[in-house]
C-alpha cells in the first residue's frame, strides 16, 4: 500500500489507511470536525455548524456533567465487571427501574450491534428458532448475525434465508398502515419451513425514512409475533433516551412490554456503551450453556457516562423540551414546504424528522439525487442533516436533544435557502 505523503490531506490519509470499505465521508465536502458544544460543532477553521444530524451526543456535545462524570471516575478506577463496583449495579437498577416490572435484568455491552447480537443470540436460544423479521431498509447492526438483520446494507437486495423483512408503514402515500405487510412476512417465513425466534422494530423506523408508528399497529405486530412463538426486540438505538419527547423509550409508547430492549448510541453522549434490557427468565433459559462477559462491557468510567446521560434527562427535563422543540421544528418545516412543491412530506416524532423530496408531488416519486444536492448544499450553508430512506430522498433532521427553539428557525431557514439554490 501507498505510505501516506505527510502532505496529503486528511480524507486521501483516511483513504488509505482505512481502506476501501470505510463508510464514505458526509457531503460532497467532509467536514473536518475540531470542537463541539451543545447542538455546534466547530472546524479547525473556528467555522460553526449547527448539528441536526448526531444522536449520540444526545444530551449535547460536550456536556459538562456527563464529562465531569467520565473525568472523575477515569481518575478513580477503571475496569471490568468481575470485581464489585457500584456503577454498573446502580445503572442496571436504574435502567430497570425505567421499564415495566417484567424487564428485571440488564447486560451492559459496547455497541449496538452487540446489544442487538445478543439479544437474536438469547431470541434463537430460548425459542430454539432460526427465523427473523426485521423491516425492508432496516438497519441493526455490524455483526454476522445484526447485518443479517440489516437490508440497508444487503449489496444485492437479497438477504440470508433466516430473515423476512415488511414494508414499513409510508404515510405520504397511504401505504403498508397495518399489519398486513408483517403477516405476509411471517407467512413467507413459514412457507420456507422457518419459526420466528424475533422480530426486531427501530421505533422511529429510521433507515426506512423515519415515521411516527401508530401504537396500535406496533401493538398488533407484536401480538402476531408472539401468537407464531416469537420475541420482540425492540430496538431503541435510535428511539430511546426521550428522542421522541413522549417517553424515554418508544416502547412504552407503543403500550409493549418487548421481551428484549436494547440501547446503544445516545447512551453514554458519545462514551461507548450499550445494553440489553431484557426478563429474567430469559437469560435463566442460558445458565449452564453460557456465561455472558464483555471486558469493555460496564466498565466503571462508562456506566458513569451512562448514569450522566439519565440524570441529565431527568434534571433538564429533556422530554418536555424535544417535544416542545419537536412541534416548532416540524410547523417551521412545513411552512418551507408551502413555499417548495418539492418537499412531498414532512413527519416524524419528537426530534426524529424525516423531510421526503419528490420529483412530482403528483406522482410522488422519491428524488434521492435532490435530498443529496440539498443536504449538500446545506452543509456550506452551516447546518449539518442527512438523508435516508431507501431512495435516500428523504433529509434525516435527528438532531442532539439540546436543540431548542432557538435553532429552529436556523435549520428552517437553511433549508429554505438550499432548496431556492439547487436544482
Ligand atoms: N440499531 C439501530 C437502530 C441503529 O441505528 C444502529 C446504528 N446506526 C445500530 C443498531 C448499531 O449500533 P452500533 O453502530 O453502535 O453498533
Amino acid at each position: 500500500a501507498a505510505a501516506p505523503r505527510p502532505d496529503a490531506s486528511l480524507a486521501a490519509r483516511r483513504a488509505t489507511a482505512f481502506g476501501p470499505i470505510a463508510d464514505p465521508l458526509f457531503y460532497d465536502e467532509p467536514v473536518e470536525v475540531a470542537e463541539a458544544r451543545g447542538v455546534w460543532i466547530t472546524d479547525p477553521a473556528g467555522r460553526a455548524y449547527l448539528d441536526a444530524y448526531n444522536n449520540v451526543p444526545c444530551v449535547g456535545h460536550a456536556h459538562p456533567r456527563v464529562n465531569a462524570a467520565i473525568a472523575r471516575q477515569s481518575r478513580r478506577i477503571n475496569t471490568h465487571t468481575r470485581y464489585l463496583h457500584p456503577a454498573a449495579i446502580e445503572l442496571a437498577e436504574r435502567l430497570t427501574a425505567t421499564c415495566p416490572p417484567e424487564l428485571d435484568t440488564v447486560l451492559l455491552v459496547n455497541s449496538g450491534s452487540e446489544a442487538n447480537d445478543l439479544a437474536w443470540r438469547m431470541a434463537t436460544a430460548v425459542t430454539g428458532r432460526r427465523g427473523g423479521l426485521c423491516t425492508a431498509f432496516a438497519y441493526h447492526g455490524i455483526t454476522e448475525a445484526t447485518a443479517a438483520l440489516s437490508p440497508e446494507g444487503w449489496l444485492d437486495g437479497r438477504g440470508p434465508g433466516h430473515v423476512e423483512t415488511w414494508e414499513a408503514p409510508d404515510a405520504y402515500r397511504g401505504r403498508h398502515l397495518d399489519a398486513t405487510a408483517f403477516a405476509a412476512a411471517l407467512a413467507r417465513l413459514r412457507e420456507r419451513g422457518l419459526e420466528p425466534a424475533a422480530a426486531i422494530l427501530d421505533g422511529v423506523v429510521t433507515s426506512d425514512g423515519i415515521a411516527d408508528l401508530d401504537p396500535g399497529y406496533v401493538r398488533e405486530l407484536v401480538r402476531l409475533t408472539r401468537r407464531a412463538g416469537g420475541l420482540w426486540i425492540a430496538d431503541e438505538v435510535q428511539s430511546g433516551h426521550a428522542r421522541t419527547g413522549e417517553t424515554l423509550w418508544a416502547f412504552d409508547r407503543f403500550g409493549i412490554v418487548p421481551d428484549f430492549v436494547t440501547l446503544g448510541k445516545p447512551m453514554g453522549n458519545g462514551h461507548p456503551v450499550a445494553a440489553v434490557i431484557t426478563r429474567r427468565d430469559i437469560v435463566a433459559e442460558l445458565k449452564g450453556r453460557t456465561t455472558l462477559f464483555s471486558t469493555f462491557g460496564g466498565n466503571p468510567v462508562s456506566a458513569a457516562a451512562a448514569l450522566a446521560v439519565l440524570d441529565v434527562i431527568a434534571d433538564e427535563r429533556v422530554l418536555d423540551r424535544v417535544r416542545r422543540t419537536g412541534r416548532a421544528l416540524r410547523a417551521a418545516l412545513t411552512e418551507v414546504a408551502a413555499a417548495h412543491p418539492e418537499i412531498g412530506h414532512v413527519r416524524g416524532i419528537g426530534l426524529a424528522c424525516g423531510v421526503e423530496l419528490v420529483a412530482d408531488p403528483v406522482t410522488r416519486e422519491p428524488d434521492g439525487p435532490r435530498a443529496g444536492r440539498v443536504r449538500d448544499r446545506m452543509r456550506h450553508l452551516g447546518v449539518l442533516i442527512g438523508t435516508t430512506g431507501r431512495h435516500g430522498n428523504v433529509l434525516k433532521i435527528r438532531p442532539p436533544l439540546a436543540l431548542d427553539d432557538s435553532h429552529v428557525p436556523i435549520l428552517a431557514g437553511a433549508l429554505d435557502a438550499a432548496l431556492s439554490q439547487t436544482r
